[in-house]
């Protein structure tokens, strides 16, 4: 039970104990109907998912695995500002309730002492240039055992617990998370216009003004991060010192 002060998201919460991936059955709610701000919180996912068919490790009661359903009115190419939201949200709210210096990794992961500490996949489905529903996937390793993590994960992966050096609670993590994200949502969806967002994506980023190694489909990038546009993007320097506009959809961002 939360108490929640949103008008939208989180209305109505569907906590479940075991699922296989919270987007997964997010999507298949959103699609018979589901109403926005509908929230699918699962206490583990056996098949959680990160981006490109990737997997997220969702062991049971120690971490957030969570998604939203949005129905926004927007186009299917703006969808990828929603995860910069969320972004903004989480970090936000890590610091707030821990205190700890939460950053953010561009395009979709927030980072305690370098290393990540949550994952946002956002995923949609639309039809001739109009979106039906935007689900955001919110995974936060919150007190889990990292030593029981998979080798190659535990080197990269961080909980909130290990940077608090305490317990600390999901579910005020949860509250300040539906909280901020609504009102960074509202605030986008009614100004038409991503910069309160953005602003807060730059304050702590841990991306901008480092090398990056950009890696896509067909090419890899070394370059220099140097801002993030109003709608979101990365602006890079590359080698031959032009400014270049990275969109988030395919591309992979290493630091190096
Ligand atoms: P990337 O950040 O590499 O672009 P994703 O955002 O899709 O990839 O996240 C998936 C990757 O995150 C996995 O391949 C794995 O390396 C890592 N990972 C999986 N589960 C967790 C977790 N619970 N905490 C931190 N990292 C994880």
């Amino acid at each position: 039970q939360l108490d929640l002060d949103t008008k939208i998201i989180g209305k109505r919460i569907i906590h479940l104990n075991t699922i296989d991936s919270t987007n997964t059955m997010a999507k298949k709610i959103a699609a018979e109907d589901g109403e926005e701000g509908t929230i699918v919180i699962a206490e583990e996912q056996t098949e959680g998912r990160g981006r490109l068919g990737r997997k997220w490790v969702s062991p049971k009661g120690t971490g957030i695995w969570m998604s939203l359903i949005l129905k926004p009115s927007i186009e299917p190419t703006e969808a990828a500002k929603i995860t910069q939201i969320a972004a903004a949200a989480v970090a936000l709210a890590i610091r707030k309730v821990t205190g700890c210096e939460a950053g953010i990794k561009w395009p979709n992961d927030i980072i305690l002492e370098r290393k990540k500490v949550c994952g946002i996949l956002t995923e949609m489905s639309a039809e001739l240039n109009c979106v039906n529903y935007v689900i955001v996937g919110i995974g936060i390793n919150v007190n889990g055992d990292m030593e029981a993590f998979p080798e190659d994960i535990k080197k990269t992966a961080t909980s909130v617990k290990a940077s608090a050096g305490k317990t600390v609670s999901r579910k005020a993590i949860v509250l300040y998370i539906l909280r901020e994200f609504e009102r960074l949502y509202l605030d986008f969806i009614q100004s038409k216009s991503l910069q309160k967002s953005v602003e807060i994506c730059k304050k702590y980023s841990v991306t901008l003004g480092n090398p990056v190694k950009i890696i896509n489909r067909d090419r890899q990038i070394v370059a220099e991060a140097v801002d993030l546009t109003e709608e979101g993007e990365l602006v890079i320097r590359n080698q031959k010192g032009e400014l270049e506009k990275i969109i988030s959809g395919e591309v992979s961002v290493r630091g190096i």
